[in-house]
């Protein structure tokens, strides 16, 4: 073993193409909603390690269920033998995702395998080859997933064919009002993008990755309207915003949408992983083996899963989302009153993002290297965090929903003294230079 601390090992093992790295922060354990850094320091955990840790790290129910999955193996593919906690979690997906008609339930391993397989099953079912998406949207990292994303993280890899990606109505910046992406919905379907052609729109009920965008009020509503009058499926994108983070078990409740496709990852493994697609089964069963992943489905991922959605009700999550989220984006709104760097903080429950501006009348948005700076600080003051948003502006903020009040108002504290401090120069150009990464 080497003497070098864990940062200099990642920087000399890990492979640039699989991580992002927004602060020196480096992990040798977990404990509620703390994370422990190298040498034994805690840090207040903001980020939900982008979504996953919606109980924190090492929640003794997801403790427990994964120590006797693991104990008592029953079996690990999915694939060849039903076990007993996936098809459990099925049943208890199936009951709480809305849907009528009879639907199965696909297991795999992260949201990009998730919305994988849901584009090949709808394209495959519905015989059409067309789909929509969203400018901004992030929908995996894989080949079918990455293909339907429009992240500036992908521009990288090329759309897949026959996609159209549409832009996200923003109410802040205000590029493109609901109206207008309608509008050219309409239009390409009149000219070039024929409707009876398109077999789904994937959309992202609150853009995450993308800035935390939220949707103008009845946008997605009228966009469902418009694909169900020429039989486009809906498939909702709940990996990031779903299982209780805004407020609602779903986040796609707060736009009144009937999906027909419900794609879950991140929080259902709590940190284990494990992802589902939820959907009809003339679209679920569409062929035999299809898509086929040896361990997803897994009984100890799958216990984990199980745990999750017990400390969800035991817990009172959803309520919880909503109550500490009011009070967490209630009071760093109001650090808008110091600080003009902030522009807008929106989001819902306990995932939202502050958006940095440069200049409060135009909302031109900040360099990266302040946001940047500003995770830095907050690291250095005791709080974990990272950044979204197509321009690199967007504080995320995706904590455990176990957070406390008094942790709220701990977090805030940490944000209002980091960007002070940021203003004041206290970080310079040179340490955050390879905390750039997207
Ligand atoms: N969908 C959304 C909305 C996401 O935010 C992400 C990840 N940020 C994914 C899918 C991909 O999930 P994963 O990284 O677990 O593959």
């Amino acid at each position: 073993m080497s003497n070098l601390g864990l940062r200099q090992r990642d920087a000399a093992t890990v492979a640039q193409i699989g991580k992002l790295r927004f602060s020196p922060l480096s992990l040798i354990g977990g404990r509620g909603n703390r994370l422990v850094e190298e040498g034994g320091r805690q840090l207040l955990d903001l980020s939900g390690s982008a979504g996953p840790a919606i109980l924190g790290y090492s929640h003794p129910g997801v403790a427990e269920a994964v120590a006797r999955a693991a104990r008592d193996m029953a079996g690990a593919s999915l694939l060849l033998y039903p076990n007993a906690p996936a098809v459990t979690l099925a049943e208890r997906l199936l009951a709480l995702t809305p849907g009528t008609g009879e639907r199965r339930v696909w297991f795999g391993h992260s949201g990009s395998d998730a919305n994988d397989c849901a584009l090949r099953v709808v394209v495959h079912a519905t015989r059409r080859p067309r789909i929509i998406s969203f400018i901004g949207s992030y929908h995996g990292n894989l080949s079918g997933s990455m293909g339907i994303s429009g992240h500036t993280a992908m521009t990288h890899t090329l759309p897949r064919p026959g996609v159209l990606l549409l832009p996200y109505p923003d109410m802040y910046r205000r590029r493109f009002s609901a109206e207008d992406v309608l509008a050219q919905l309409d239009y390409h379907f009149e000219t070039s993008f024929p409707p009876d052609q398109v077999a789904a729109v994937f959309l992202e009920p609150l853009m995450s990755d993308g800035g935390f965008i939220v949707p103008p009020p009845g946008f997605l509503a009228a966009l469902q309207a418009r694909c169900r009058r020429h039989g486009i499926k809906i498939v909702v994108d709940e990996v990031k915003v779903g299982l209780a983070r805004t407020g609602r078990m779903h986040c796609f409740e707060h736009e009144g949408l009937s999906p027909d496709v419900v794609v879950f990852a991140k929080a259902l493994g709590g940190g284990l992983p494990i992802s589902a697609v939820v959907g009809p089964k003339e679209i679920m069963d569409c062929a035999p083996a299809f898509a086929l992943l040896t361990t997803a489905g897994n009984p100890v991922s799958a216990a984990a899963a199980n745990a999750v959605l017990d400390a969800i009700e035991a817990e009172g999550l959803v309520e919880r989302s909503a109550r500490i989220g009011r009070l967490l984006q209630d009071g760093l709104r109001a650090l808008g009153d110091r600080h003009g760097i902030v522009g807008d903080v929106r989001g819902r429950g306990l995932a939202f993002g502050m958006d940095l501006v440069a200049d409060r009348a135009t909302h031109a948005p900040v360099p990266a290297t302040t946001t940047a700076k500003i995770i830095y600080r907050a690291y250095e003051l005791g709080a974990a965090m990272t950044y979204v948003g197509l321009k690199a502006n967007v504080l995320e903020f995706m904590p455990p929903l176990t957070l406390t009040e008094d942790e709220a108002r701990e977090a805030v504290a940490i944000v209002d003294q980091s960007i002070a401090d940021v203003h004041a120069g206290k970080v310079s150009d040179e340490q955050v230079a390879s905390f750039m990464m997207w």
